[in-house]
């Protein structure tokens, strides 16, 4: 499984993109960091884009990949909750700020919706996808994806503390979370459902006691302002739990 990361931040600037995560060129987990990364050919691959929740920095590209799919006369398959697409349908698809690419053409809409339900598996281009609640401050699920060959990827999207509830559902090889603030924001991590490296630790923990083992995790989400602060943090939290933790990059590629 070849995990590449388009985008690894909570900002934008000619630096960085917001959270975007492409499997095996053909499955895209949030769309920040998507029509800017991708050539038209590759944007034409997808099979899936699977969005984690309807904040702006996450579906971002989705009008974008709307329009190119118009321009080249395809369509691009997005999955997510009916929270997600009741916000795309009536703050921005909505025919003001946007084309209506949900219902448009009528014979065949550019954007193809698929609404999933939490805690129901499905499955696209032979990949298994689960999608898994976590607490955050807008109704939000994480996607296990399992690759034909097996291998497992558990991107959680934004969340806060609380994810020991979502790791009986999953047992990943690569556990992709978020990092959005260095430790002296736990405060604001707990209030705004984020999390910082302490707040990791203690999620990590959970997760070591109910599994008995630990993933590779990579981080995503960071304040780029941030993060030399937080890169640190983590390195430090890397070394204690004795697993490898490591920020995410834009072009950064993990074979699994
Ligand atoms: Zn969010
Ligand atoms: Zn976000």
């Amino acid at each position: 499984m070849k995990v590449q990361f388009l985008g690894a931040h909570n900002c934008e600037s000619a630096t960085t993109r917001l959270v975007s995560i492409l499997v095996d060129d053909i499955l895209a987990l949030d769309a920040g960091g998507l029509t800017s990364s991708l050539p038209i050919e590759s944007q034409l691959d997808l099979k899936a884009v699977l969005l984690t929740h309807y904040h702006y920095d996450h579906i971002r590209d989705i009008p974008a990949l709307g329009m190119n799919a118009l321009f080249y006369e395809t369509s691009v398959s997005v999955y997510a909750t009916q929270a997600v697409r009741d916000a795309l349908a009536s703050h921005w698809l909505n025919g003001i700020i946007y084309v209506n690419f949900l219902e448009k053409p009528p014979e065949s809409p550019r954007i193809q919706f698929t609404v999933i339900e939490p805690n129901r598996a499905f499955t696209v281009a032979g990949y298994k996808i689960l999608p898994v609640p976590v607490s955050h401050s807008a109704p939000t699920v994480g996607y296990q994806v399992t690759a034909p060959d097996g291998k497992t990827l558990f991107y959680t999207g934004d969340t806060g503390p609380g994810l020991a509830g979502a790791w009986p559902f999953t047992s990943p090889q690569l556990l992709i979370t978020e990092v959005t603030a260095p430790n002296r924001f736990e405060e604001f991590g707990r209030r705004m459902l984020h999390l910082t490296p302490s707040l990791l630790k203690e999620e990590l923990l959970a997760f070591q006691k109910q599994k008995g083992y630990l993933p590779q995790v990579v981080l995503v989400h960071m304040n780029p302002r941030q993060e030399k602060e937080i890169d640190a943090e983590v390195k430090q939290l890397s070394s204690e739990l004795g697993t490898s933790i490591t920020l995410a990059y834009e072009g950064m590629v993990i074979q699994l």
